[in-house]
């Protein structure tokens, strides 16, 4: 039977499951955040928070870039993306 050594599948977001369980797992302000802006990595707990009762605006430490938005209502927490490239586990 030919297979390629690196093939790839298709599948629906179902398999993500394991993938997000280890990316988010742990600490998450030890998280590693990559700025798209300036391209400087650090981990969530060195960034600058601006914070009131609704929201957390993140902020990249070296730039001031907004790397993203945490809103919290009635409905839920909504995480609103911004320059936050990459989101490292470590
Ligand atoms: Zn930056």
């Amino acid at each position: 039977m030919m297979r390629a050594e690196n093939a790839s599948a298709t599948v629906d977001g179902n398999a993500l499951a394991g993938l997000l369980s280890d990316a988010f797992a742990g600490e998450s302000t030890l998280l590693v955040g990559v700025c798209g802006g300036c391209g400087s990595s650090a981990p969530l707990a060195e960034t600058v928070v601006e914070l009131d009762d609704t929201a957390a605006i993140v902020r990249c430490r070296s730039c001031t870039h907004t790397l993203f938005t945490v809103l919290r209502d009635d409905s839920g927490v909504r995480v609103v993306f911004a320059m936050l490239r990459e989101l490292r586990s470590s």
